[in-house]
């Protein structure tokens, strides 16, 4: 693990009044997406986000406000992440340390970016946010050993886990096509689902729409076709950590999964949150890779390395909130339906990118790797509807005395993430959030 540096340091603060104490956003964190003023006919760019409000990196790096690196390579930040990813480790660094540099309270380069604010520097309800990067390719995996035992458990009772899961990391390929980012309204989708056991299936809009709370891990640099990421390796062709819903249409799955596994039912829409929190904002927050039991097998030696089992885990937790249409009218907040910890995953990001480039699959800077759903073994860090509601054996009960075994028309999801640590300041994921809408609305 490479060491923390001054960007950590929990006393720094910066100049900008609405990074307090508390915020998702504060100095430590400084994470990456992409926006545009609303209305002004502009061009998508780089920004960071610092409290309540967001950052112009191109900006600031034509007017010479991250170094003169940046001035010259002010390029990076035209446009979606995908070239600032490609660029590496080294330069996503130093970026950290320059922004850092600028928008601290302290020092004669803070002040002298804090005069020239208003040429980079744009509330937070004046922009609009697109999906962080061009994805060009999207795998969703299954890493939390506990999702993967509960739903087991619902279709093979007597062997809820198959023999493979503690071998090698499971996953499919996603589509790209329909990730959208936080806010964007989710369409009912229709599909083929089975009415009676023996009888014809029949076609129309699910009846078993759900979510799944994940991680989405952005790609870097990448690997070449034919050529493969190390484990020990694996850590620096990642770029960082964003909010991932694997909406999820449960009818049509249960129909289409076998035995090529998820296709339509989970294709229609993926949503992302527009902040993408870096590798290098995550070091603190570290932990060890999942404990593996005794009877667990080792695993194979291109997917350990003894710094991924120390600190390869993130000590993320994930919580899940709903607002119904009907909490919305009467102006309730959302209700929290879960928490999760990301530590809790069976298999540590490093593993899973390793995994994916083993047969010399090629990964390109912006390609998105899903963690998979992130329950725990609690029922309060279940992390989708059909694990909560047991397949909608068990509805919920909300505050406004309405049920649930899946989602409705009008239901708002919202994901967030957090990462605490003593002797650290708390960073943020921000949110997720995406409101289901009817089949034809
Ligand atoms: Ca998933």
């Amino acid at each position: 693990m490479r060491e923390l540096d001054h960007t950590h340091d929990p006393g720094r603060r910066s100049w900008v009044e609405s990074s307090v104490p508390g915020t998702d956003f504060p100095l430590q964190n400084l994470p990456l997406g992409v926006f545009r003023r609303v209305g002004q006919g502009e061009e998508w760019r780089a920004a960071s986000r610092i409290g309540e409000s967001v950052v112009d990196l191109l900006a600031m790096a034509r007017g010479g406000l991250l170094g003169n690196w940046f001035t010259r390579r002010a390029d990076l930040f035209v446009g979606p992440l995908n070239r600032l990813m490609g660029a590496g480790p080294t330069v996503a660094s130093r970026l950290r340390r320059s922004l850092s540099e600028a928008l601290d309270a302290t020092g004669s380069v803070g002040r002298d970016a804090r005069r020239r604010s208003p040429v980079f520097l744009h509330e937070a309800s004046d922009v609009e946010l697109r999906v962080p990067a061009d994805v060009g390719d999207y795998t969703d995996f299954y890493a939390s050993i506990s999702h993967a035992t509960n739903l087991g458990s619902m279709f093979r009772p007597d062997n809820p886990l198959l023999p493979n899961y503690k071998w090698v990391p499971i996953g499919y390929h996603g589509r790209a096509s329909s990730i959208v980012v936080s806010g964007t309204d989710v369409r009912r989708p229709r599909g083929q689902v089975t009415v009676a056991p023996d009888g014809p299936p029949r076609f129309g809009p699910s009846e078993r729409l759900d979510y799944e709370a994940e991680l989405g891990f952005f790609v870097g640099r990448g690997n070449a076709l034919g050529e493969t990421i190390p484990i020990a390796a694996a850590q620096d062709n990642l770029f960082g950590v964003c909010l991932l819903n694997d909406w999820s249409a449960r009818d049509v799955q249960a129909w289409e999964y076998q035995p090529l596994g998820p296709f339509l039912a989970k294709n229609f829409a993926t949503t992302v949150s527009p902040w993408i929190v870096t590798w290098d904002a995550l070091r603190p927050f570290r932990a060890p890779a999942y404990a593996r039991g005794t009877a667990d097998p080792t695993p194979l030696p291109y997917l350990y390395d003894e710094d991924d089992q120390a600190t390869g885990g993130l000590a993320i937790s994930l919580t899940v909130e709903l607002r119904t249409a009907r909490m919305h009218a009467e102006g309730l907040p959302p209700v929290q339906l879960s928490r999760a910890r990301a530590s809790d995953l069976y298999w540590t990001p490093a593993q899973l990118l390793a995994h994916h480039a083993s047969n010399g699959c090629n990964l390109q800077p912006g390609d998105l790797l899903g963690s998979g759903t992130i329950s725990g073994p609690t029922k309060e860090s279940r992390g989708s509807l059909i694990e909560l509601t047991w397949r909608g054996a068990e509805p919920l009960t909300l505050p406004t005395g309405e049920t649930r075994r899946f989602l409705e028309d009008g239901d708002e999801v919202l994901l967030r993430g957090r990462c605490e640590r003593d002797g650290f300041v708390a960073i943020g994921l921000g949110t997720c959030s995406g409101r289901v809408i009817g089949c034809d609305d």
